[in-house]
C-alpha cells in the first residue's frame, strides 16, 4: 500500500518531507509520526494495527461514523454517473436538490444556500455577501466586519481578521482593514466549571454597542460569531448573550452572522445553535458535519431578503461577483444528500440531546485531577482546560494527546485545552471509555 524501502517502519512512508502538514508540529510529527490507514464506525485503525476509537469525530464532522454505507456508495454512484459539471452558468440537479434539503433544515422554506468547499471559504463568502448586499441597498459605506475575540472562522484573509486567535494571525501581517471585535465571554472566576450555559456574562454583548458608537452604524456591515466557540475550546455563550447581540444588531440593521461549522447539524441536539439558543441570524455558515467528512462542502445560508436584494438588476446580468470552480460539486452534494438523509432516518439530533447529560456526568467527573483548571461542555461537545507546564505552554496538552492515542484514544487539543467532540453514533458505554481514557492521561501527564 505504501512505498516503503527496508528500513522503514512498516506502514510509515519512507518520505514524510513533502506534505507540508497544516496546523501541525511538523517536526515534531515527523520525529514519531502518527498515522490512521483505515477507519469504520467509531474506530480508526493506526499505521501499526491498533484501534483508535474517535473521540472527536475526525475533526469534528464524522458524526454517522466512518464508512457509511449509504453516504459512500451515494458519492460512488454519482462519480460514476457525472464526475464534474460546472456551476457558473450552467447547473446539475444534485446541487439544487442539496440545497432545497439543506434550507429545509431551517424554520421557513425560503433560504437560499451559496455552496463552498470549505468552512474558510463560508466565512469568507458570508463576509463578502454582506458588505455587497449594504451596497446593493444603497448603503455602500457598511463595510466594517466585527468578530470576536477567541472567535475561529477558518484561514481565508475575512476569516483570520475577524476571527480573535492571535496564533492565527499575527504572521499575516495587516489584515482586512475595518475590522473591530467583541470581548470572548471566556472568564475562569466567574465561569469555571459551568454544565452548559454560564449565568455570567451577557453583558459582554453590550461591548457592541460601544463599537457602534464608536465607528456609527453607518459604517458597519456584519457581526460574525460562533454560537459556541469551537475551535478555541468550547466557550458556550452565557444565558441572554446571543440574543442581545440579535437585539442590538437588528436594532442598528447590521447583519449577524452564526458561523455554524461546528455546531451546525446537530452538535448542540438542534439542527443550528440557532435553534438551540432561540436566536435567528441573517446567515448561517456550515461545513463539516453537511457530508459527514466524506467530501469537502461547505456554505453559507442566507435569509430570503439578503438574496432578494440581488435579484434586482437586468436579468442577464450576473448578481454576485463570487464563486468557486467546485462550488456545489456533484459528489459533494450527493455525499451531502446522503448526510441529510442518514441524519434525519436516525434521529441525530434527537441522539445528540440523549447522550448530552451523559457527556456532561463524564466529562465534569474529571474536576478534582490534577492540573485541570476547568471544564465546560454544552451538546456534543466538552472542553478540559488544563493549567500549563510552567513555561512550557501546550506541553501538558500535547502529553495527554499523545497518551490518549496509546490508550487507543482520539482527542483535540489546542494549547493546553482537551476537547470531546463524539460522534452522533456513540454509545454511552463508547462516552463512558472516552471519559475513563481521558482520566488516565491526565493522571499520566504531569
Ligand atoms: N469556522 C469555524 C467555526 C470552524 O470551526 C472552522 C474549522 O474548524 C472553520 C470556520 C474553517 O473550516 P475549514 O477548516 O473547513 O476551512
Amino acid at each position: 500500500m505504501y512505498e516503503t524501502d527496508e528500513n522503514a517502519t512498516p506502514g510509515v512512508p519512507n518520505n514524510l518531507e513533502a506534505f507540508w502538514m497544516p496546523f501541525t508540529a511538523n517536526r515534531q510529527f515527523k520525529s514519531n509520526p502518527r498515522l490512521l490507514v483505515a477507519a469504520k464506525d467509531m474506530h480508526y485503525t493506526s499505521h501499526d494495527g491498533r484501534q483508535i476509537l474517535d473521540g472527536t469525530a475526525g475533526l469534528w464532522c464524522v458524526n454517522a461514523g466512518h464508512g457509511r454505507a449509504p453516504i459512500v456508495e451515494a458519492v460512488q454512484r454519482q462519480v460514476a454517473r457525472m464526475d464534474y459539471a460546472p456551476s457558473f452558468q450552467m447547473g446539475h440537479p444534485v446541487a439544487f436538490e442539496a440545497a432545497a434539503k439543506l434550507a429545509a433544515v431551517l424554520p421557513g422554506d425560503r433560504d437560499h444556500v451559496f455552496f463552498t468547499n470549505s468552512g474558510s471559504e463560508a466565512v469568507d463568502t458570508a463576509l463578502k455577501i454582506a458588505i455587497a448586499y449594504h451596497r446593493v441597498r444603497g448603503e455602500a459605506a457598511r463595510t466594517r466586519l466585527i468578530g470576536r475575540e477567541r472567535g475561529y472562522h477558518g484561514v481565508g484573509f475575512g476569516g483570520i481578521s475577524v476571527g480573535g486567535i492571535s496564533g492565527n494571525r499575527k504572521f499575516f501581517g495587516s489584515l482586512l482593514p475595518g475590522v473591530d471585535h467583541l470581548p470572548h465571554t471566556h472568564d475562569l472566576a466567574h465561569n469555571a466549571f459551568t454544565r452548559g450555559q454560564p449565568g455570567w456574562g451577557a453583558h459582554l454583548a453590550d461591548e457592541l454597542e460601544r463599537i457602534v458608537a464608536l465607528h456609527d452604524a453607518s459604517t458597519i456591515a456584519a457581526v460574525i460569531v460562533e454560537p459556541v466557540q469551537g475551535s478555541s475550546a468550547v466557550v458556550v455563550p452565557p444565558v441572554g448573550y446571543l440574543q442581545k447581540l440579535r437585539e442590538i444588531c437588528t436594532r442598528h440593521g447590521i447583519l449577524l452572522i452564526f458561523d455554524e461549522v461546528i455546531t451546525g447539524f446537530g452538535r448542540l441536539g438542534e439542527p443550528f445553535g440557532a435553534q438551540r439558543f432561540g436566536v435567528t441570524p441573517d446567515m448561517i455558515t456550515f461545513a463539516k458535519i453537511v457530508t459527514n467528512g466524506v467530501i469537502p462542502m461547505g456554505g453559507v445560508i442566507v435569509k430570503p431578503a439578503i438574496y432578494e436584494a440581488f435579484m434586482t438588476g437586468p436579468e442577464i446580468a450576473v448578481e454576485l461577483f463570487h464563486g468557486y470552480t467546485y462550488s456545489g460539486h456533484p459528489m459533494a452534494a450527493a455525499a451531502a444528500h446522503a448526510t441529510l438523509d442518514a441524519i434525519k432516518e436516525e434521529g441525530s439530533f434527537k441522539r445528540a440531546r440523549e447522550l448530552e447529560p451523559a457527556l456532561e456526568q463524564g466529562v465534569h467527573s474529571l474536576k478534582g485531577e490534577s492540573g485541570v483548571a476547568d471544564i465546560r461542555n454544552i451538546g456534543l461537545a466538552a472542553a478540559v482546560e488544563l493549567e500549563p507546564i510552567p513555561a512550557k505552554p501546550g506541553l501538558r496538552a500535547l502529553k495527554v494527546f499523545e497518551r490518549g492515542l496509546e490508550e487507543g484514544m482520539l482527542f483535540r487539543f489546542t494549547g493546553d485545552t482537551i476537547a470531546i467532540a463524539p460522534p452522533f453514533i456513540s454509545t454511552r458505554a463508547e462516552i463512558e471509555t472516552m471519559i475513563e481514557k481521558l482520566r488516565v492521561a491526565i493522571r499520566a501527564a504531569r
